[in-house]
């Protein structure tokens, strides 16, 4: 699948599952994944509004990122911001199912 119909496929699943999808360009900072994906984690009222946010490079398969990607992921990463490199829809999906754990697990850990 070419890189730009797997992110399109993407961002359609994404969206049709409640994910706000956004194609973002930061400014002087190459090798910033593709999209960001942000879903609301839901908190009792009182509590902060939180957001858990998957930041996405797509590849077409078997394709690996760039030096500049690579550097930019790692920045990423080290504050704390979920980065993935996905080349398949099938891995796309397991993401999205990964994340919705990711959330619940939140959620439920700040309500205790
Ligand atoms: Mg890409």
């Amino acid at each position: 699948m070419r890189e730009i119909v797997l992110e399109e496929n993407a961002v359609t699943l994404a969206e049709n599952s409640g994910w706000l999808a956004q194609k973002l360009v930061i400014a002087g900072k190459r090798g910033h994944p593709d999209q960001s994906f942000k879903k609301r984690i839901p908190l009792p009222k009182g509590m902060p509004r939180l957001a858990y946010t998957l930041l996405v490079e797509f590849k077409r398969i078997g394709e690996s990122p760039d030096g500049n990607q690579i550097r930019r992921h790692r920045e990423l990463r080290e504050h704390g911001q979920e980065v993935h490199v996905i080349d398949t829809f099938d891995d796309f999906e397991r993401l999205l199912e990964w994340a919705e754990g990711e959330i619940k697990r939140i959620s439920d850990a700040l309500r205790r």
